[in-house]
């Protein structure tokens, strides 16, 4: 896989610092390799190529970007060629957990952006196929609390979590009562394809255990459509901000009629492709006052 930074909207950036990762996790659709990480001279030109001073936000990731040998070096890069630009991090946070590299990160990073499996130990690691990844990840999460440093989180829904969610919205707010939470839906793609047997889990089933678990107005949706929601839930949707692609398509001819389609991003199509769940998607004609 070539190196990859992409552009999206707002001059945010992404770039894509490795594939390797230290979890398996069983939705990932990450395209996975086994070369070497990329030359680290070779990295730093890029993004000065491709990356304008001007970026309002640089998101590193990967793959797992902590893993890389020089990640610490590429952050004070990034904080003295940019000292403008936001710089966040989306990483599993496992090797945060290890309070000196915990500390040298947190000087470079303004916003995290993690995934949390369950608020219970076993179905955590049973989804990370990491042993011990639930109780690193939550003494992360301390040390992330005690810096009072910026984070929000996804739950990737799952056949393993989604009677759960609740449950795990509810322990992340104790622990972090205002912070975002985003409630998201897997792209079956490379290994959660392979997976689909394991973790699929229909938006039927999963729609009254998503409406359960939105608590407050800081718990959102994300990668579902609007009309699976009774109306009072669809204010918690949000459409994709960060990598706009041709991924997502809208599933029925009636899509164009519907009125929420104004504040809906479509459904993955590869997702369509492989469930044919066209009768999950409700066209809505009028919104009741
Ligand atoms: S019917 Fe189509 S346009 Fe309307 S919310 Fe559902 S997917 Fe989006």
């Amino acid at each position: 896989m070539p190196f990859e930074i992409h552009k999206s909207i707002g001059n945010k950036f992404a770039i894509i610092l490795t594939t390797k990762c230290n979890n398996h996790c069983v939705y990932c659709h990450t395209e996975t390799n086994y070369e070497p990480f990329f030359e680290y001279s070779f990295v730093k030109k890029e993004v000065l190529k491709q990356i304008p001073k001007s970026a309002v936000e640089i998101q590193i990731t990967g793959g797992e970007p902590t893993i890389v040998p020089y990640f610490l070096d590429f952050l004070k890069f990034l904080r003295r060629n940019y000292p403008n630009t936001r710089i966040s991090l989306q990483s599993n946070i496992r090797m945060l957990s290890v309070k000196p590299f915990f500390e040298k990160v947190k000087e470079h990073i303004d916003i995290i952006r993690t995934t949390f499996h369950s608020k219970d130990p076993e179905t955590f690691d049973e989804i990370t196929k990491v042993k011990g990844s639930f109780y690193q990840v939550v003494k992360a999460l301390e040390f992330i609390k005690e810096a009072d440093l910026n984070i929000y989180f996804m739950i990737v829904i799952l056949k393993q979590n989604y009677k759960q969610l609740k449950e795990t919205v509810l322990f992340l707010r104790n622990f972090f009562p205002t912070k975002n939470v985003y409630l998201d839906y897997p792209l079956y793609l490379n290994r959660s394809l392979n997976n689909k047997d394991l973790i699929y889990v229909s938006l039927s089933q999963i729609k009254p255990h998503i409406e359960d678990a939105l608590v407050d107005d800081r718990v959102f949706v994300f990668n579902i459509p609007p009309c699976i929601f009774e109306d009072e839930f669809r204010k918690h949707v949000i459409g994709e901000d960060f990598i706009h692609d041709d991924r997502y398509v809208f599933p029925l001819s009636e899509c164009n009629s519907c009125v929420l389609k104004q504040n809906c991003n479509g459904y993955y199509k590869q997702n369509l492709l492989i469930f044919k769940n066209y009768s999950d998607f409700k066209p809505v004609k009028d919104v009741k006052k």
